[in-house]
């Protein structure tokens, strides 16, 4: 599984960092660290990258399943 940071939408609001510290960080600016990218989620993170994009305001965050992803 990936999950995706669509840069446009990340308003800041913290969220998703607060509730998956393992995956996600936080800029100087408040913003998550990883937003414009896509990062590969390990199988003991997963759950926390669930409720990372469910709690994110701006639906920003988005799930992607890697065979589907690495067939693109
Ligand atoms: S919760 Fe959403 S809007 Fe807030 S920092 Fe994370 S990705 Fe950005």
């Amino acid at each position: 599984m990936r999950l995706s940071i669509d840069a446009d939408r990340c308003m800041g609001h913290g969220r998703c960092y607060s509730m998956a510290e393992g995956l996600l960080s936080d800029d100087e600016e408040g913003f998550v660290a990883e937003r414009g990218r896509v990062i590969e989620v390990p199988a003991e993170l997963l759950a926390d990258a669930r409720e990372a994009a469910a709690a994110c305001p701006e639906g920003a965050i988005a799930l992607l399943d890697s065979a589907s992803a690495a067939d693109a």
